[in-house]
């Protein structure tokens, strides 16, 4: 079915973000929901071009683990909205913070998920750059999907390019600070592990790894921890697998640090599929 914007109609508002407001929407015409990022036509061109870029991107991506979109419209007042699947269950952000930490094998699913789209958006060497609990969304079956390509980049020739600030400084990796200490070979695929890593370390303590739960973010200390401080790791009563996986994502040197393909046959993955037969 083609959808015109017309047929759409707003029932709430799930998100804010960067200049723009995410509605979950209501097709009139086939009953059926679809989430709706707007941005204003008239923001800066910083934010203009992170909507084009998102869009480049959805457009280019095809795959379970990312989020879809079904159209791109202008709105009658000069808006750029863009149509995605609806996830109906937020994302890990809103879904820590209303259901408490995640245990290691629902991590273990939510791991590989991620995993497996990032292994599909690197392959078309797509960096998201902004991998983070609020940019991966959910539905109530417990799919994740990775979203918000804003600061995404899709890698040409030129590697060393990639290097720029975007993102969110948190989980952003030590190399994407300081690349001669600790990329050498920039090599911008290794930031999106870093950044599950943190992730998936915040999803099992509850709170962002380099604070302490209620801490205020102070980013000179903050980038200071991640760039000489020693790498977060589990506390004590997680698994030998599960420890591994961590250290395998959160190598300072990225060099050092697994690609998303071969975490994917991380013993902590694949214990799973044996115990399961
Ligand atoms: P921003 O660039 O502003 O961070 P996002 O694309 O991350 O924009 O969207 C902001 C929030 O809106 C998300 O964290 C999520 O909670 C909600 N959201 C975005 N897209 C969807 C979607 N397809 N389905 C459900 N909720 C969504
Ligand atoms: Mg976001």
């Amino acid at each position: 079915v083609r959808i015109s914007y017309a047929d759409l109609e707003k029932i709430q508002v799930l998100g804010h973000g960067n200049g723009g407001t995410v509605y979950k929407v209501r097709h009139k015409r086939t009953d059926n929901t679809y989430a709706l990022k707007v941005v204003h036509g008239e923001t800066d061109a910083t934010v203009r071009r992170q909507v084009f870029r998102e869009m480049e991107i959805l457009r280019r991506t095809d795959s379970p683990y990312t989020v879809k979109c079904h159209g791109i419209f202008e709105t009658p007042s000069g808006d750029i909205a863009i149509l995605m699947e609806y996830m109906d269950a937020g994302n890990l952000e809103t879904l820590l913070r209303s259901n408490g930490t995640f245990s290691e094998s629902k991590l273990r699913d939510v791991a590989s998920q991620i995993l497996k789209g990032l292994t599909y958006l690197h392959s078309l060497k797509v960096i998201h750059r902004d991998i983070k609990p609020s940019n991966l969304l959910v539905d109530r079956k417990m799919r994740v999907k990775i979203s918000d390509f804003g600061v995404s980049k899709i890698m040409c020739r030129t590697l060393d390019a990639c290097n720029s600030y975007v993102g969110t400084c948190a989980y952003m990796s030590p190399e994407r600070f300081d690349p001669d200490a600790y990329g050498g070979n920039y090599n911008g695929y290794a930031g999106d592990i870093w950044s599950l890593g943190l992730t998936l370390l915040e999803l099992y303590m509850g709170h962002f790894p380099f604070l302490q739960p209620g801490q205020r973010p102070d980013w000179a200390t903050l980038m200071c921890a991640i760039c000489f401080g020693d790498p977060p790791g589990l506390p004590g009563g997680a698994s030998e697998e599960f420890r591994s996986f961590i250290e395998c994502c959160l190598q300072k040197e990225s060099s050092k640090r697994w690609t998303a393909e071969q975490l994917l046959n991380h013993p902590f993955l694949c214990k799973d599929k044996k115990s399961d037969q």
